[in-house]
């Protein structure tokens, strides 16, 4: 058995009135991700993780949102797609998942669970093996969402 560690990280300028989805969630937020696609930095942080962990690239080399069919590709189905992938180069077994949101407002504590359940069961992994952090800029960077990521993965070989 070998293991490999994957590495991601995606940030969006946030906009008033916009939605804010984290990790597949909805948070009531007067300001969310001005992007053309969900905007959805955890999940995004994530698939990057996922494809790094077996030196596949990144999502935006997959999924270019230059190309009008991916423009509005939903998060979780490039995390699906991004975990199909990896399953093409033999069988996927996720050890545990561990991400950092930083976002100064709103506080994400009280979502913490929902999200955690949503990405281990987009990932088909127990909950207890999905760490999610919440960190402020502490006023530094206010209009601003960043994910990080990182992922073990048990390989056959
Ligand atoms: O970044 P800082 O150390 O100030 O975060 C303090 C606490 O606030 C942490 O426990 C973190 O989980 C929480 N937090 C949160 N929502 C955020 C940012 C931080 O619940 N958007
Ligand atoms: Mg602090």
């Amino acid at each position: 058995m070998d293991f490999r560690i994957g590495f991601g990280e995606d940030a969006h300028r946030l906009e008033m009135g916009r939605p804010l989805v984290i990790g597949g969630v909805e948070v009531e937020s007067e300001h969310g991700a001005a992007a053309h696609s969900d905007g959805d930095v955890l999940l995004h942080a994530l698939s990057d993780a996922l494809l790094s962990s077996l030196a596949l690239g990144d999502i935006g080399f997959y999924f270019p949102p230059s190309n009008p069919d991916f423009k509005n590709l939903d998060s979780a189905d490039i995390v699906r797609r991004v975990l199909a992938l990896l399953r093409e180069h033999g069988p996927l077994a996720i050890s545990n998942i561990a991400i950092v949101v930083t976002l100064d407002r709103p506080k994400l504590g009280p979502y913490r669970e929902r999200i955690q359940r949503n990405v281990a069961s987009l990932l088909s992994v127990e909950a207890h093996n999905v760490g999610i952090g919440f960190k402020t800029s502490e006023g530094l960077a206010e209009m601003h969402i960043q994910a990080r990521a990182t992922v073990l993965l048990r390989t056959a070989s």
